[in-house]
């Protein structure tokens, strides 16, 4: 099976012209890319970085799954480490988040530092992003061996069927390793997906190589 590649773009870039030159440069790679939610319908991405837990109501400046779903948007990220620490997201409202995405039969990513992260109650249909803080958008990515471990010990967790990805400062060098050595099945790449040369041949070292 291919790897899943999902591309999270974040708060980049600025201008609807700059994102839509960036997709469009990356979108023949299938990867899923997840940019902010003002570039979501022009560009008719697949992916969404967040979204609430209720449908619909007076929730200022949320984007419910509901929306997500009638957009055609079919994977979502959720409990990003940055939404933890920025916006106190804690594991309740996580574990919501999560199941009001399920509900709607969208894909959630969910992403952790530690197994203790993943709800007993939820942790089917899930894909899980094993993403240590201190690799996150710092250049320092994670050793193979520890991410191996890593990956191993949310195996035990949340059983054979669950997608496991890897993502820390991933880039075209070291994201190979990640699957062929550490046995993730996929990567979440935040900024080496913002230059599309880079991410390019990320696709190209990962789901092409011999
Ligand atoms: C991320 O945003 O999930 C991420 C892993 O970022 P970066 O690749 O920049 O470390």
């Amino acid at each position: 099976m291919k790897p899943l590649i999902i591309a999270n773009w974040k708060m980049n870039p600025q201008t609807l012209e700059e994102a839509k030159a960036l997709f469009n440069a990356v979108k023949n790679t299938k990867a899923i890319i997840c940019p902010p939610f003002v570039y979501l319908s022009d560009l008719r991405a697949s992916g969404a970085q967040d979204c609430f837990y209720e449908e619909k109501g007076a929730y200022t400046g949320e984007v419910s799954p509901l929306m997500l779903k009638n957009m055609g948007i079919k994977y979502v990220i959720i409990g990003h480490s940055e939404r933890r620490k920025y916006f106190r997201e804690t594991n309740e409202i996580i574990e919501k988040k999560l199941k009001a995405a399920l509900k709607m039969g969208l894909k959630p990513i969910l992403c952790i530092d530690k197994t203790s992260q993943i709800s007993p109650d939820i942790k089917r249909n899930l894909i899980i992003a094993y993403e240590p803080l201190f690799a996150i958008g710092t250049g320092k990515a994670c050793s193979l061996e520890r991410a191996k471990k890593m990956r191993l010990a949310i195996r035990k967790v949340v059983g054979s069927k669950t997608l496991i990805l890897y993502g820390g400062s991933v880039n075209s060098q070291n994201a190979r390793g990640y699957l062929a050595q550490a046995g993730f099945q996929g990567l979440l790449v935040g900024g080496a997906s913002l230059k599309s040369k880079e991410f390019i041949d990320i696709i190209k070292r990962t789901c092409y190589a011999e």
